[in-house]
């Protein structure tokens, strides 16, 4: 038995009020509002990494972020966007990522022409920021 409290409330998305405001749909209500704040908190996201990311695999990231299963990946790195989803989209969101992403920038950073020379650490540390970023994210969404 799931006991739910609410202290009187209602557990509908103060935005579109129609739908319970669990934390899946903290990140997919269609609410303007909702979105523009998924605008401004992706824009962030990347603004935060992209100094230090390769361009395929930042556009792999936010795509990651923003994956919905009907619509085609056209993107590089599509094997990692799909074994990612498949922990479930909030997965991300809270941070858990899978290690198949520092195999990709590793491979990535390889080629790029500021990256190269990417060691074992400072992959780690470039997952480190990508972690930070996330929840950054996730914050600015709850926030909002
Ligand atoms: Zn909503």
């Amino acid at each position: 038995m799931c006991v739910e409290l609410y202290y009187g409330t209602s557990d509908t998305c103060s935005l579109c009020g129609i739908s319970s405001e669990t934390p899946d749909h903290i990140y997919s209500c269609t609410h303007p509002a909702a979105l523009e704040s998924r605008t401004q908190a992706a824009t962030i996201f990347c603004d935060t990494l992209s100094k230090k990311t390769p361009p395929s695999i930042l556009s792999a990231l936010i795509t990651a972020l923003t994956y919905q299963p009907s619509k085609s990946i056209e993107v590089d790195h599509e094997d990692v966007i799909i074994k990612q989803h498949e922990l479930g989209h909030f997965s991300m969101c809270c941070g858990h990522i899978i290690k198949d992403w520092l195999s990709a920038y590793k491979s990535a950073a390889g080629t790029n022409n500021t990256l190269q020379g990417c060691t074992d650490k400072k992959a780690r540390g470039w997952l480190v920021q990508v972690i930070r970023a996330l929840w950054r994210y996730s914050k600015t969404l709850w926030s909002n």
